[in-house]
Formats: structure tokens, sequence, C-alpha cells
């Protein structure tokens, strides 16, 4: 029974950890721009035409709530894990590996989990997929904060299994894997705000990024860094046509008469 009340509370702890960031920062967003600044979203709007209905909004708020209910029962059941000797390459005492390893560690731990949310995300826009799972996700055209995990519980699932994956073989200081899941859920919110942002990171890609991904559906893959989607030719590009129907990340040429695959790297959207 101890044992049982043991993870309970790591649960309980970590549900309500989640629940407090997505509310806390969500509302903040949504408290700044889309109850006092209602009036005047040409001045701060992704899309400042475009509106979330009453009842997508409340969808989203419940979906999101759902799945960050769900992740937070599998991190507490996680740490209750770490505790019964579940192997990870986590580490616990900062001295064992030293500054060197750490700041190494971390820059590399951040990477991994971003390139591998990017290939997540990219499968996600599999034709299949994307119909069966993703599109529900994509059902929010123009993002609210509380857009950021409403989305169909298996992709929520893979997202978070897929992210976990390298705390299991890259020694990692236990408070670098926190700080990072912390990072980046906080930045999924301000990403999917629908608010005109750019970061003080300079690493960090601004909202208009991901709010082009809703806008342009399959471009723009990358979760945190723009890298990815630059490296892959995902980035969206200005003279390319794209849309729900337009699958594959590089859109269609935009001309009829225009070469397929014609543009170059000058096209890209630049995101400041
Ligand atoms: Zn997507
Ligand atoms: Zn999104």
């Amino acid at each position: 029974m101890d044992e049982f009340l043991r993870w309970l509370v790591l649960a309980f702890w970590s549900i309500v950890g989640g629940l407090v960031i997505v509310w806390g920062v969500g509302g903040y967003y949504h408290l700044r721009y889309y109850v006092l600044r209602r009036h005047e979203p040409e001045a701060w709007k992704c899309q400042p035409k475009r509106w979330l209905r009453p009842e997508q909004q409340r969808q989203a708020m419940k979906l999101s709530t759902m799945n960050m209910t769900i992740g937070g029962l599998l991190s507490g059941t996680f740490i209750w894990g770490l505790d019964r000797g579940l192997p990870t390459g986590l580490y616990f005492d900062f001295a064992e590996r030293g500054w060197a390893w750490f700041l190494f560690s971390t820059v590399a731990f951040f990477l991994l989990v971003d390139l591998l949310a990017y290939y997540a995300h990219r499968a996600m826009h599999h034709k299949l997929v994307f119909r069966q799972v993703h599109s529900w996700h994509h059902r929010y055209v123009a993002t609210t904060p509380f857009v950021v995990t409403a989305m169909h519980p298996v992709e929520f699932l893979t997202f978070q299994g897929v992210t976990f994956i390298p705390m299991f073989f890259l020694p990692i200081y236990y408070l670098t894997a926190i700080t990072v899941f912390v990072y980046i859920l906080v930045f999924n919110i301000i990403d999917h705000s629908g608010v005109r942002l750019s970061s003080r990171w300079p690493w960090q890609g601004p909202t208009t990024f991901h709010d082009d991904h809703h806008a342009h559906f399959h471009c723009n893959f990358g979760q945190c860094l723009l890298l990815w989607d630059r490296l892959h030719g995902t980035l969206r590009r200005k003279n390319r046509r794209y849309g729900a129907d337009v699958y594959g990340g590089r859109g269609l040429a935009s001309r009829p008469s225009g070469a397929e695959g014609g543009s170059s790297d000058d096209d890209f959207v630049r995101y400041k």
C-alpha cells in the first residue's frame, strides 16, 4: 500500500505541475491578448481575421487538460520507476561528471529531443496518419494557447515517448531534463498563442513559425529550432503553394508553368 501511495503522490504532483504550467502560461496570454486586447487584433494577432469558435476553444481546453493529465500520470510513473531502479542515463549527483559534461550534455539533449520531435511530427504528416490522428490538432487553424496539447491522445503519447528516449542512453543531470521539458512546454504554449511574438533566445523561432504550420499545414515541422526544417527543405517558401491536401513538406509550384523544385534557398520565409 505504501508503494501505491508513493506512486499516487508522484503522479498527482506531476499532473498538477503540468496543468499549472498550461493554465498559468496559457491563461496569462489569453487574458493579456484575447480578453484585454480583443478589440485590436491587427496589432497583435498572427491571423487577425481568424478566431476559434467558442466551442472549439472549450474543446481545445478539454483536450489539452486531458492529455496533460495522461502525460502527468506517465511522468509520475517514470519518476516512481526511477526510485525503483529503472535503468536510465539520468544522474543526480552533479559532482559525478562536472561542468564540461553538464554543458555538453545539456546542449546535446536539447538538440536530440528537438530533432526527434521534428521527425515524429513529420511522421504525423504522412497522409494516413495525418487523416486519422494528427488532423485533430490541425482542426485549429488559428491557434490559441490552449491548443498546445489539444491533439489525439495517440499523438500526445507518441511525442512524450519519443522525446523521453534520449534520457535512457545519454547521461543527463536530472535538473537538465526537467528544465528542458519545462522549456519545451512553455515555448509550445507561446508558439500556439496565436500572438505575434519573437523570442529573446536566438535559437528559438518566432511564433509565426508554428502559426504558419497551422495556417499552411505541411511545412515548418520543427518544435523549437528552425534548423531541421532548413536542413530538410521543409521550411515554408514564399513562392510555393501549401494547403491541407499538399503533402510532403515542400509545397507545390504556385505557377502552373513553373518547374517543380525550382525554388532556391532565397525563397525561404525569413522568420525573425
Ligand atoms: Zn502538424
Ligand atoms: Zn501545433
